[in-house]
C-alpha cells in the first residue's frame, strides 16, 4: 500500500481541503434536526410567536446554503484527487509494462493487463473517491447523531446503541462473503477481455475460417461467466440495503413507541421525538456509507493486488549489471558459446542445445531447419529478446550483457518473424528505425527493400496512411516495409526472420543482391525456408531439434549433412512437379 502514497502527494490539496468541506456538510447535517425542534417546540406549539418561525427559518436555509457549499466543494476536491490519482497510476503502469522483457510479457495475457491498466485502475479511483466523499463524513455524522441524540434524550439514545453492534455484525457477514467473489470477477473480466481483443485483432482469420460461430460461442460464454460472477457478488451485496432499511425501521418503530410513551407522561417534546427520529436515520445513513466505503474498498483492494502483481513483477532482463554501458556495436562479429536456452525453466528439453557458432563482420549468414527446430530462437538471443540459460552470447567479444540494451539493440536490427506495422503513413513508420533520416536516406533504403517501387505507386506515395481508413498492403509489401525499416536503423548486425516469406523469388532475388552490394559492412542474418533464399550465404547453419546439425557452404553442406540434403531434395522434388 506504500506504493500508492507516491499518488496522493501531487493531489495533496485536494485530499485535504475535500474531506473538509465535507465535514462542513456533516456540521450542517447534525444541526439541522436541533433548529427543527426548536423551531416546532418553542414556535408552533409553544409562544415565541412568528416571527422567531421566520427567523429559525431563515437560519435553517442559510444552514442549508452552506451545506450545499461544502457538499459540491467536497465532491469537486474528491474527483479532482481521484482522477490524477488514477491518471499518474496508469501512466506509470503504463511505463512498468513498457521495460516487460518478452519473457514477461508471456507471463500475462494481453487481455489480463488491459483490465489491469483500465478497470483495475478504475476501481481504485471510484475507491479514492468515496473515501474522500465518505471516509470523514459517515463517521462524522455517525458520532455527530449519536452525541445530539444522548443530548436530547440519554434513554432514548439506549435504544440506537443496541441496534448498531448487530447491524455492523451483519455488514461485516455480508462484506466477508463478497470479497472473494470480486477478485473472481476481475478474473471473468480479464478473460472476456483477452477474448475480444484475441477476436478483434485476429476478424479476418476468423472471417475466412469461417469460425463467426465458434467465436461468437465463446465471447457468449465468457460472457456469462463474467455476468455470473457479477451477480454472485451482487447477490451478496444487495442484502446490505433491505438489512439496513430493515434495522432504519423497527429502530423508528422503537424509538416511536418508547418516545410516545415519554411524551405522553411530559419527559419529552414532540419536536424533540422528531429530531430523534432524524439522528436515528442519519446513523443508520452513516452506517450504510461505512458499509459502502468498506463495500467499494474491498473492491479495490482486490484491484489494487492485481496491480501490484504488474508492478512487482521482477524484470528478468536488465542492463543494470552491464560492464561497458557506453560501448556500441563496432563491427558486428557474433559468437555462441556452448549455448543452451529453453523458454519454461522446470521443462526437461531444452529449446537450443550446445550451440557454437562464429559469424564474422560483414559475413552473410543463412539458418535453416524444420520449423520448430529453433531459428527464431537462437536469433533473439543476439538483441537479448531472451537470455542464454547456459553458455555466452557474444557481439565484438563482448558479452550482450554487458551492453546495455539501448547500445546493443541499437546495433542490431531484426526483422522479426511476426511483425507489425502500426497506424500512421508509410514514412511515419520506416523512421520508427531512425526519426532523423532524411528523405533520401528513406528512399535509398526502401529501394534496396525493394519497397520504394510500390510506395510510389501509391497515389499519395510516402505519405499514404496505413491502416484502419487507410491502405492495406499485400503481406510481401508488409515485409519489405519491415526490411526497409530495420535498415534505416544502420544496424551492425541485420537478422531477417523468415522476413521474405511472402515476397515472390524473383524481387527476393533483388533483396538479396541489394542487400549485398550495398550493406557491406553489416553482418547478414537472414532465417528461411527456401534453400534458394540461403545458397549463395558464406555460410549456412542448419538447425534441426535445437542442435547444429551442421555449419558450411552449399555444396559442403549437400554432401556433408544429411538434415540440408533432406530440405533441398524436399524443395526439388517440388519444383520439378511444378515444372511437369
Ligand atoms: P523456428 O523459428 O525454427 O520455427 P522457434 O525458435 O520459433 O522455431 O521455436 C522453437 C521451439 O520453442 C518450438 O518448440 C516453439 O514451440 C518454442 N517456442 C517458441 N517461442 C516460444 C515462446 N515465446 N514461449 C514458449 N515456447 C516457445
Ligand atoms: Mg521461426
Amino acid at each position: 500500500m506504500r506504493r500508492y502514497c507516491k499518488y496522493v502527494k501531487p493531489y495533496l490539496p485536494a485530499f485535504i481541503i475535500g474531506p473538509i468541506l465535507m465535514i462542513v456538510e456533516v456540521i450542517g447535517e447534525v444541526v439541522m434536526p436541533l433548529l427543527l425542534s426548536m423551531i416546532i417546540d418553542s414556535g408552533i406549539l409553544g409562544d415565541r410567536g412568528t416571527a422567531y418561525i421566520i427567523t429559525m427559518g431563515i437560519t435553517m436555509v442559510i444552514t442549508a446554503l452552506i451545506m450545499m457549499a461544502g457538499g459540491v466543494g467536497g465532491a469537486y476536491f474528491a474527483i479532482k484527487a481521484s482522477t490524477g490519482f488514477a491518471n499518474d497510476l496508469r501512466k506509470d503502469l503504463f511505463n512498468q509494462i513498457q521495460k516487460f522483457s518478452f519473457n514477461n510479457i508471456d507471463q500475462y495475457s494481453t487481455g489480463s493487463l488491459i483490465t489491469r491498466l483500465t478497470n483495475d485502475v478504475t476501481q481504485m479511483q471510484h475507491m479514492i473517491q468515496i473515501m474522500l466523499r465518505l471516509a470523514l463524513r459517515a463517521p462524522g455524522m455517525l458520532i455527530g447523531a449519536l452525541i445530539m441524540a444522548f443530548v436530547l434524550n440519554a434513554r432514548l439514545a439506549m435504544v440506537i446503541l443496541c441496534v448498531i453492534p448487530l447491524l455492523s455484525l451483519a455488514i461485516y457477514i455480508i462484506l466477508k462473503v463478497a470479497f472473494p467473489r470480486f477478485t473472481a470477477m476481475q478474473q471473468k473480466l480479464d478473460v472476456l477481455n483477452t477474448t475480444t481483443q484475441e477476436n478483434l485483432t485476429n476478424i479476418r482469420v476468423v472471417k475466412s475460417f469461417v469460425r463467426e460461430q465458434y467465436e461468437e460461442e465463446k465471447f457468449k460464454k465468457a460472457n456469462f461467466d463474467l455476468k455470473e460472477s457479477a451477480l454472485s457478488a451482487m447477490k451478496v451485496v444487495i442484502f446490505t440495503m433491505p438489512v439496513m432499511f430493515m434495522a432504519m425501521n423497527v429502530t423508528t418503530l422503537a424509538v416511536v413507541w418508547f418516545g410516545g410513551k415519554q411524551i405522553i407522561v411530559g419527559n419529552m417534546t414532540s419536536g424533540v421525538l422528531i429530531a430523534f427520529v432524524n439522528y436515528v436515520v442519519q446513523i443508520l445513513i452513516s452506517l450504510m456509507m461505512v458499509s459502502m466505503i468498506i463495500l467499494h474498498g474491498s473492491r479495490a483492494f482486490a484491484s489494487a493486488k492485481r496491480i501490484n502483481e504488474v508492478f512487482n513483477t521482477e524484470i528478468d532482463l536488465t542492463d543494470k549489471n552491464a560492464l561497458y554501458k557506453d560501448k556500441t556495436v563496432q563491427f558486428g562479429k557474433i559468437e555462441f558459446k556452448d549455448v543452451f536456452f529453453k523458454y519454461y525453466k522446470n521443462s526437461e528439453k531444452w529449446v537450443l542445445e550446445n550451440i557454437n557458432l562464429v559469424i564474422n563482420p560483414g559475413e552473410t549468414v543463412g539458418i535453416i531447419g524444420p520449423t520448430g527446430s529453433g531459428k527464431s530462437t537462437l536469433v533473439q538471443l543476439i538483441p537479448r529478446l531472451y537470455d542464454v540459460d547456459r553458455g555466452e552470447v557474444l557481439v565484438d567479444d563482448v558479452n550482450v550483457k554487458d551492453y546495455s540494451l539501448k547500445n546493443l539493440r541499437n546495433g542490431v536490427g531484426i526483422v522479426l518473424q511476426k511483425n507489425v506495422l502500426f497506424s500512421g503513413t508509410i514514412i511515419e513508420n520506416l523512421k520508427w528505425g531512425d526519426e532523423n533520416a532524411s528523405e533520401e536516406e528513406v528512399y535509398k533504403y526502401a529501394q534496396i527493400a525493394q519497397a520504394h517501387g510500390f510506395i510510389t505507386s501509391f497515389e499519395k506515395g510516402y505519405y499514404t496512411e496505413l491502416g484502419q481508413g487507410g491502405v492495406y498492403l499485400s503481406g510481401g509489401q508488409k515485409q519489405r516495409l519491415c526490411i526497409a525499416r530495420a535498415l534505416l536503423k544502420k544496424p551492425k548486425i541485420l537478422i531477417l526472420d523468415d522476413s521474405t516469406s511472402a515476397v515472390d523469388t524473383a524481387t527476393e532475388a533483388k533483396i538479396r543482391k541489394s542487400l549485398r552490394n550495398e550493406l557491406k559492412g553489416t553482418t547478414k542474418i537472414i532465417i528461411a525456408q527456401r534453400i534458394s533464399s540461403v545458397i549463395d550465404a558464406d555460410k549456412i547453419v542448419v538447425l534441426d531439434d535445437g542442435k547444429i546439425a551442421g555449419i558450411g557452404k552449399h555444396e559442403e553442406l549437400m554432401k556433408t549433412c544429411e538434415t540440408y540434403s533432406e530440405i533441398y531434395y524436399s524443395q526439388m522434388d517440388k519444383q520439378q512437379v511444378k515444372a511437369s
